[in-house]
C-alpha cells in the first residue's frame, strides 16, 4: 500500500518527501478533543487489506463474501485488472460508512489504512537488493491539526498505540505479492482469468477459500499435512496464511504446497473420459439428425 492509496491524490502532494524509519521521530497526535475531530473521515479513499477485511467481517459476524458485497466497492489495482477493495461511503457523499458523531464506530477493527494515517506506509525493493523494505512518510492534510500538536513519538511507538503490529504481520506476505506483481512486469505477465478469480477467494473472501481448500477436488490435487489442515479448518489466520503460498503458487509458479503424485494422470483421465463422452453425444446426434433427414424424405 503506497501513500497515494490512503486518500485520493490533491493537487499538492500531501505526502512529505522525508523517509522515516522505525526510530525516527514525528510531531503528531490525534484525540477526540481537537478541532477537526472526524474530518479526515469524511473523504475516503480507503483500499483494504486481506487481514482488514478478516477483522470486520468477524466484527458483523457475517460470511466474508456478505460483508464485502455490503460494505466494499470493486476497484482494479493494476491494468491487468488485479481485483481490490475499498470501504463504501455513505450514499451521495465521500463519508466513510462507519463514521458517527461520537467517531468511528468499528474503532477496534478499523482498517490498516486509517491506524496509519498520518503516516503512509510504502513497501519498496532495491534494485541490489532480494529484500523488501518498508518506508513511512508522513501525510500532512491542511484539514488535519493533529501535526500542530505537541507531541512526538517515534514509528515504532506510533505502530504499536495504534495496534499494527497484527495488521503489518499478517499483511506482509500480500504487500510482497503485490509489489512482485507490479514490479514483475512482462516476466510475470498478465494473470489468467481464472488466476484473478482466485486472487480474489484468497485474499478477500476467508470462508469461500476454506471451503475451496476443505474440498474433495483441492484434496485430490494437493497434499497437505492433516495438522495443517486442521488448522485451516478452525483458524482463519493460518488459513490466510495458507492462502499467501497458495497465491505464490498461482500466479508466480513458486511451489510451495505439494501436488500428490497421482494427480495428474488422475485429472488427464477424467479429462480423457469427458473428452470421450462429448463425442459420444456428439456422434449419437449426428446419427439422429441423419434418421430425421431419411425419414423425412419417405414422407
Ligand atoms: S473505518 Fe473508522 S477510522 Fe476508518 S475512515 Fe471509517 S470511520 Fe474513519
Ligand atoms: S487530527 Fe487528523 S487524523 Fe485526527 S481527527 Fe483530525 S483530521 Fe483526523
Amino acid at each position: 500500500m503506497t501513500p497515494e492509496d490512503i486518500r485520493d491524490p490533491v493537487p499538492v502532494s500531501p505526502v512529505q518527501p522525508v523517509q522515516l524509519g522505525l526510530a525516527d521521530k514525528f510531531r503528531f497526535r490525534c484525540h477526540k478533543g481537537i478541532a477537526c475531530f472526524n474530518q479526515c473521515c469524511r473523504n475516503i479513499d480507503i483500499m483494504l487489506t486481506p487481514y482488514d477485511v478478516l477483522r470486520l467481517k468477524r466484527r458483523f459476524d457475517l460470511p466474508a463474501r456478505e460483508w464485502i458485497d455490503r460494505d466494499t466497492r470493486d476497484f482494479q489495482m493494476d491494468g491487468h485488472g488485479m481485483p481490490g477493495l475499498k470501504l463504501k461511503t455513505k450514499e451521495g457523499s465521500n463519508e466513510c460508512i462507519y463514521l458517527t458523531p461520537e467517531g468511528c464506530s468499528v474503532y477496534e477493527d478499523r482498517p490498516s489504512a486509517c491506524r496509519y494515517y498520518a503516516l503512509g506506509l510504502m513497501s519498496m525493493r532495491r534494485k541490489e537488493s532480494a529484500a523488501d523494505e518498508d518506508a513511512y512518510f508522513v501525510v500532512k492534510e491542511a484539514h488535519c491539526l493533529g501535526h500542530q500538536e505537541p507531541h512526538e513519538q517515534t514509528v515504532r511507538e506510533y505502530r504499536r498505540e495504534q495496534g499494527l503490529e497484527p495488521y503489518d504481520e499478517a499483511n506482509r506476505e500480500w504487500r510482497r505479492i503485490i509489489l512482485k506483481k507490479r514490479s514483475g512486469g512482462p516476466a510475470i505477465g498478465k494473470p489468467s482469468q481464472k488466476s484473478l478469480e482466485l486472487f480474489f477467494l484468497a485474499s478477500y473472501d476467508v470462508d469461500g477459500f476454506r471451503a475451496f481448500v476443505m474440498s474433495p477436488g483441492f484434496q485430490e490435487l494437493f497434499e497437505l499435512e492433516p495438522g495443517l489442515l486442521r488448522a485451516i479448518a478452525s483458524d482463519d489466520e493460518t488459513l490466510l496464511s495458507f492462502a499467501m503460498r497458495f497465491l505464490r503458487q498461482t500466479l508466480f509458479g513458486e511451489m510451495s504446497i505439494p501436488l500428490r503424485r497421482d494427480a495428474a494422470a488422475r485429472r488427464l483421465a477424467r479429462y480423457k473420459d469427458k473428452v470421450e463422452a462429448t463425442e459420444r453425444e456428439a456422434a449419437a446426434r449426428r446419427a439422429a439428425e441423419q434418421d430425421r433427414m431419411y425419414d423425412s424424405l419417405d414422407d
